[in-house]
């Protein structure tokens, strides 16, 4: 949904939050100053249609409401960059709730350049679950790239090729199953057959986030073997592939904005006093 669509479907709660709950607030949404503060805008948020001047007619809507006496049409005038503080106002007013603004905003909601969101000392919400929304989105799109799926069978076909032994040390302690290009937007590893190889817990833990072959670096013969084993399976990695890394990139970059805009809002919702 566009933020235009957004303000529009949300003009007659505001009036009739004007109207019921606070009754100063229409004054205020008719005042410039207060509408520039609250929402961003450069127009009123509205104003009495009689007094529109001809030639900034344009910037309103043509629909009319009657709120309090006035009958008032709403300023047109919304970009982008406006949405966050339109949504801060909804919730914070209590003129709608945070679970229908999350049916609205959708992944349509095109994000804005360079979004200028605080993250205030001592908020409840802290900014590092940004990061990791954003992992967990990227390791979501990459392991379901692709229809084939990874049961116990082929978990243990796998172990049996590797003779039941760590892939990358040869131990054979309890093995768990590794990415060996690791899942994430820089190796662009998947969660598929051909990329999963047994490891002990140790050589798990030690290898982290890094890529077989630098984890494995000198040691060409066990770096052979992965590969072979790749290859019998058809699996290729992604590799440096710039279309799926710019799409990555997009979607790890979105979900910051959406992450940030949304920890913004409950920490205005519960201040951590
Ligand atoms: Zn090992």
């Amino acid at each position: 949904m566009k933020i235009g669509q957004l303000v529009k479907s949300h003009i007659k709660k505001i009036f009739l939050y004007c109207d019921t709950v606070n009754h100063d607030e229409l004054i205020k949404l008719m005042d410039k100053k207060y509408s520039k503060n609250t929402f961003g805008i450069n127009y009123p948020f509205c104003t009495e249609s009689t007094l529109i001047p001809k030639n900034e007619s344009k910037r309103y809507w043509t629909d009319l409401y009657f709120v309090r006496g006035k009958k008032v049409r709403v300023s047109s005038q919304w970009v982008i960059n406006h949405t966050q503080q339109f949504t801060r106002y909804l919730v914070t007013r209590g003129i709608t709730d945070q679970e229908k603004l999350e049916g609205l905003m959708d992944s349509h909601y095109a994000p804005s350049d360079n979004p200028r969101i605080s993250t205030r000392l001592n908020s409840r919400y802290r900014g590092n679950a940004i990061g990791k929304a954003q992992n967990l989105l990227v390791r979501n799109i990459l392991s379901n790239l692709g229809e084939e799926s990874f049961n116990q069978d082929d978990w243990e076909k796998t172990k049996a090729y590797f003779e039941n032994k760590c892939a990358y040390c040869g131990s054979e302690d309890e093995l768990v199953i590794e990415h060996a290009v690791p899942i994430n937007k820089v190796s662009l590893g998947e969660h598929r057959l051909g990329n999963m190889i047994p490891s002990c817990k140790a050589c798990n833990s030690k290898k982290a986030d890094k890529d077989f072959k630098i984890f494995l670096e000198g040691n060409q013969h066990r770096i052979g073997i992965i590969e072979e084993y790749m290859d019998s399976r058809d699996y290729v990695p992604l590799g440096e592939n710039e279309q799926v890394a710019k799409i990555l990139e997009m979607a790890y970059q979105e979900v910051a904005i959406v992450s940030k805009r949304y920890i913004e809002i409950l920490n205005e919702l519960f201040p951590n006093k």
